[in-house]
Formats: C-alpha cells, sequence, structure tokens
C-alpha cells in the first residue's frame, strides 16, 4: 500500500499530453490553451473618456467654458482644444488633444448656448489613458489556462479567434458487477441500479473531457478480456469500477496485466477506496476504481481528475479551504488519508454530513465538500482548521 503522495508522485510524472487543435474562439470555454496569447492592440487604444461629459483643461475649471464639438463614442475629435475651451465627449470616445481631465456631464450647467460651467468642487481625471491596462505585445493569456468566460472576453479584444486547445481525452467508463442493472430498469432481487458508471461519466464531463459510457460488464473473465483491449484500444484514458477488490469475482487487475497494462500501483492509503488500481498502455491510462460509489467519485476527483488535465496541460489546483470544523472529531484507525462528506455552517465552520461509508451516495448528495483528513491523525478538536475542497 503506498501513500496518497506517492500514489499522485506515480500519476503525474511522464504523463502523456493528448495534443493541440484550433477552434472558433466562440467555441473555446472550458478548453485548455496550449500557446501563450499576445494583445495585438494597445488597451485602451487611445485616451478614452470613462464618463459622459466636457474633456477640457483641469486649469481651467473655474472659467466659462466654449464648447467646440460634440463627440460620440467611435468618433474623432476633429481639433484639439486650447484654453477656455471643451469639446462634449460620451463614455468611450477619444478625449481630444489638450485635454487633461472630463468633467462629468452632473457637475456642469450651461449658462448659455454654446457655453458651460463647472458647478463641483472637485472631479476625478475620468480619462482611461492610453496603453494603461496592456501594451501592444503583452502577454494577455498563459499557456495552459482553464478558459473562463472572462478570457473569451481578452480573446476579442485582441482578435484571437482562432486559439490553440488542448484536444480533449476521450475517456471509456465501464462498470463492473453481475449485480448491476441500467438506472432505467428495476432492480430484480439482489440486484442495484447501476449509479456510479452515471456519476464517473457526468465528473469526466466536468472535467470537460470527452466521454463514452461503455455500459455494464458482467463479472466474467472473457467479457472482461473483451471490453478492457476494446477500450485500451480506443480510448486515451479508461475508467473501470468495481471488481478491483479480494472478491471471488474480482479479476480486473489480472485482466489489465492480459492487455500489456502496466500497473503502477494496486492499493492506496486513503479512505475510501484503498483497492484503487493505475496503470498505463503504450497509448492509454486505466483506472479500476472501487465498486461504491461514494468511493468511485472521491477516487476520480482525487486520483484521476488532475491527469485529465495535466494530458490537456493543466495544472490543476482543487482550490482548497482552510475552515474550522464545528465539533469535535475522532476516528479510531488513522492509517489511511481519509475523505469525508462536509457541509459549510453559515460561519464559516465545516459540519461532517451523516455518514454511514462508502455506499452511502445520499450523504454525498447532501456534501458542499470533501474534508481531508491527513495519514496519523485521529483527533481534530472543535475550532481547529481542516482542509476542505468544494465539489
Ligand atoms: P466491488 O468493488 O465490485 O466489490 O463493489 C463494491 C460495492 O459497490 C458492492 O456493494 C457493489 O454492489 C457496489 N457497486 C459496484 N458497482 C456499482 C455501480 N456501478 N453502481 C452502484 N454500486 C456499485
Ligand atoms: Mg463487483
Amino acid at each position: 500500500m503506498i501513500s496518497f503522495e506517492k500514489a499522485m508522485e506515480i500519476i503525474m510524472t511522464d504523463v502523456r499530453t493528448t495534443g493541440s487543435e484550433r477552434v472558433d474562439f466562440n467555441e473555446a470555454l472550458y478548453r485548455i490553451l496550449v500557446e501563450d496569447v499576445f494583445s495585438d492592440v494597445d488597451m485602451p487604444p487611445f485616451n478614452k473618456s470613462a464618463v459622459d461629459g466636457y474633456a477640457c483643461r483641469f486649469a481651467d475649471l473655474q472659467q466659462p467654458l466654449h464648447v467646440l464639438e460634440v463627440i460620440a463614442a467611435g468618433s474623432l475629435p476633429s481639433r484639439g482644444i486650447g484654453p477656455g475651451e471643451c469639446i462634449k465627449v460620451m463614455t468611450g470616445a477619444m478625449v481630444p488633444e489638450g485635454a487633461d481631465t472630463v468633467i462629468m456631464v452632473e457637475d456642469t450647467e450651461e449658462t448659455e448656448a454654446g457655453v458651460i460651467r463647472f458647478t463641483s468642487g472637485k472631479t476625478a481625471t475620468n480619462i482611461a489613458w492610453k496603453a494603461e491596462d496592456v501594451k501592444n505585445g503583452d502577454k494577455v493569456l498563459e499557456k495552459g489556462l482553464l478558459i473562463m468566460p472572462q478570457h473569451l472576453a481578452i480573446m476579442a479584444s485582441v482578435g484571437c479567434v482562432n486559439p490553440l486547445v488542448a484536444r480533449q481525452p476521450h475517456v471509456a467508463v465501464l462498470s463492473t458487477g453481475d449485480e448491476l442493472v441500467e438506472p432505467y430498469h428495476a432492480p430484480r432481487p439482489g440486484s442495484i441500479r447501476n449509479s456510479n458508471g452515471f456519476q464517473l461519466a457526468a465528473q469526466v464531463k466536468d472535467a470537460h473531457c470527452l466521454v463514452s459510457y461503455l455500459g455494464i460488464i458482467p463479472d466474467n473473465e472473457q467479457a472482461t478480456q473483451q471490453a478492457i483491449s476494446h477500450a485500451l484500444e480506443n480510448f486515451d484514458m479508461v475508467i473501470l469500477s468495481g471488481g478491483v477488490s479480494m472478491g471471488d469475482f474480482d479479476f480486473v487487475p489480472r485482466i489489465m496485466k492480459q492487455n500489456n497494462v502496466e500497473i503502477l500501483f494496486r492499493k492506496v492509503a486513503v479512505k475510501p477506496g484503498r483497492p484503487t488500481v493505475f496503470g498505463r498502455t503504450h497509448k492509454s491510462y486505466i483506472f479500476g476504481l472501487p465498486g461504491n460509489p461514494v468511493s468511485s467519485f472521491i477516487n476520480f476527483e482525487i486520483f484521476a481528475k488532475p491527469l485529465l488535465y495535466r494530458m490537456m496541460g493543466h495544472n490543476h489546483q482543487p482550490g482548497e479551504l482552510s475552515l474550522p470544523l464545528a465539533m469535535d472529531l475522532v476516528r479510531k484507525k488513522a492509517d489511511r488519508m481519509e475523505w469525508l462528506p462536509v457541509k459549510f455552517s453559515g460561519e464559516g465552520s465545516v459540519i461532517p454530513v451523516n455518514y454511514h461509508g462508502s455506499a452511502h451516495i445520499h450523504a454525498l448528495s447532501l456534501a458542499q465538500g470533501l474534508m481531508c483528513i491527513p495519514q496519523g491523525i485521529s483527533e481534530i478538536k472543535k475550532g481547529a482548521p481542516v482542509h476542505v475542497r468544494p465539489i
């Protein structure tokens, strides 16, 4: 059995990336950028008025100002201004030469036709200066970025309409178990509905990868052999649930080996999910996750998701929070790192959800985060800080 940290190190060593493709930037949301993006413009591109008002000289604010012309956003002033002059500008319009201040319309009154007066005691400059935000040639987006809506605004502004992004890993999800029926059918006596096939497929999509759910594999060697060899040939990653423990019909690891999978670990000191199997072939990765749905959920989150992101060149940071625990917590055994479903209280503390173990999907469905208790820690006092990954 290896530690969580060792397992992560093994998973994240020599990761094969999936290559890249150009897409229309409008299709690039949640893709991973694989080249830096540079600006081809200054931002702002010219001295720009930040308000609707009168562009003038700060030194002239105590005197009447002659309005030379009115400039809409998108139009150019036909001239500069001199002493005692101003040009009316709309928000976003170019500030004329000679002006160092734009006084807001609200701070003025028209004293006679074509003449205004500043009526307020003070004013900001109200000018966004050329290139004060970004200079032409500046790097504006860094490779490895997970593209969010706000990054599309940058791409649009710098004309990056065909960004180079990572190809999405295509992941096969399979469920093993003779006891499973698909949710469309009523369970027979002794059987249960397959829940984690769908949960895992959704987790893959949530990691912005492509997924094919390949169905239930019955617990026989021939069916498992066929399914695994097909999946390894055709997908960048294969995720199986079930069949990795010590039961008489748990032969997933053996069949992985028969398919030239180099098994890199078989047991990790985490709870839930000790019998997690991880391996690779010359072209694919494979995870055998334990069958209980809370285990498969957590093990996907902690092991498979960072790898999927890394395959796309993104360094996934799960955004762990450090918050006080709302109550004392004691556990009998501390030989493994443990992940527990928790909620956040209104006061910013962490409350463990009533949880009966790794089959208890209802507890997971109520959770807002996963709290991590490190290996070796058996007691945490109320108020002590704990680490939580929001889910
Ligand atoms: P296994 O890892 O195959 O020994 O399965 C452990 C437990 O998880 C058993 O109680 C299984 O019935 C259950 N289980 C396995 N696969 C699934 C699944 N796809 N959906 C829900 N429960 C499952
Ligand atoms: Mg099973």
